[in-house]
């Protein structure tokens, strides 16, 4: 038997489906196939030749790999590796999403990233801390450069480099789990010491492959670093927070108390119901499964609505982009802001 997933790993479930209720996938669907277990049963009827890799591509691409199916896990099955390895095996050659094959072209090289960055007014290089390093990532750069701007004005002890490149977490979650892994190794000998990102999903995924040591996600370092913030005010009146958690960086790495702790201090802090289930945005999902991604996150937008918060805070930038435009869709004014960003209107 050629062994094509870590065999530790899967042996790790029990089958005792405490995961079910956890899983956005299953809650949409029911199906058994649609969840944790499910998709486990699925990896090892492969591992054991009783099924071909064709047959794990519906559940690849349908798992939002939002990984809440770990923290509720009493065996500690490490679902989220489970779900790279699958990914590796199943979205090889033709079976790759077009669209996945456009973004690794984009971020996997020199010439790419510096296109990213053409153009987006991100932070400028700055030799300051050797030892404290700014993280640009790949897509954020390109799409919300001001949060790598806030992020080095709110501290001025931090290096920025911008002719760094992709931490791999896109390879990595998406069929090229080894090529993620050099992508991390790389940027971790380019910025030396401790290194700040503004993205939870890299932040997990660095951590993974450099140690959780040497990275620290924006809420974390924060929280460690910096002294108590004034709350906003507008109008008079003091502003209304919420939060959406960062999946990566609440189930894989265990921070969500970090964020909401500064948030007490910059306002009401309104805790959004479920607001550390997946937004639908899962790194690449919303691209690649438009209308499940929709659907996913349609109960969190009606709640958003009805508290009428003024600022709703996120961790990394796909849950950005995917709140920004779902809100703006259901014609909902609160507006979507980075944490660093909201620090900085409050100073
Ligand atoms: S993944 Fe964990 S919670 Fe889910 S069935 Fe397996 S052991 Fe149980
Ligand atoms: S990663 Fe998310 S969608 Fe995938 S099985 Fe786990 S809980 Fe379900």
């Amino acid at each position: 038997m050629i062994e094509k997933f870590t065999q530790s790993k899967l042996d790790r479930c029990i089958s005792c489906g405490y995961c079910l209720p956890a899983c956005p996938t299953y809650q949409l669907t029911g199906a058994e196939e649609s969840s944790p277990r499910g998709r486990i049963t699925l990896m090892r009827a492969v591992q054991e030749g009783r099924l071909p890799i064709v047959d794990l591509l519906p559940e690849a691409g349908f798992c939002l790999g939002c990984r809440a199916c770990e923290p509720v896990c009493p065996a500690g099955v490490e679902y989220g590796t489970l779900l790279e390895e699958m990914r590796d095996m199943a979205w090889q050659g033709k079976n790759r999403p077009l669209i996945i094959r456009g973004l690794f072209i984009a971020v996997q090289s020199k010439i790419g990233m510096w296109a990213l960055g053409f153009l987006s007014p991100t932070a400028k290089n700055r030799k300051a801390n050797p030892e404290l390093n700014l993280m640009l990532g790949c897509f954020e750069r390109r799409l919300f450069p001001s949060v790598s701007r806030t992020v080095a004005k709110l501290d001025t002890n931090i290096s920025v480099c911008k002719e760094q490149s992709c931490c791999g977490a896109l390879h990595a979650h998406n069929g090229e789990l080894e090529k993620g892994r050099q992508m991390a190794q790389k940027l971790g000998e380019e910025l030396t010491g401790t290194i700040i990102t503004t993205a939870g999903g890299c932040a997990a995924h660095l951590s993974d492959v450099i140690g959780r040591d040497r990275v620290r996600e924006f809420s974390q370092w924060w929280s460690q670093n910096e002294g108590k913030l004034e709350k906003i005010k507008k109008s008079g009146r003091t502003l209304r927070i919420g939060l959406q958690d960062s999946c990566h960086l609440r189930n894989g790495l265990g921070v969500f108390k970090e964020p909401r702790e500064i948030l007490k201090q910059l306002g009401d802090y309104v805790e959004v119901p479920d607001a550390g289930g997946c937004c639908g945005a899962a790194g690449s999902y919303s691209l690649l499964q438009r209308k499940n991604s929709r659907k996913v996150i349609s109960k969190k937008i009606q709640d958003i609505k009805e508290l009428n918060l003024d600022y709703l805070v996120t961790l990394n930038p796909g849950c950005t982009r995917q709140l920004v435009s779902q809100l703006r869709r259901a014609r909902v004014k609160t507006k979507v802001i980075h944490l660093a960003e909201l620090i900085d209107l409050s100073l």
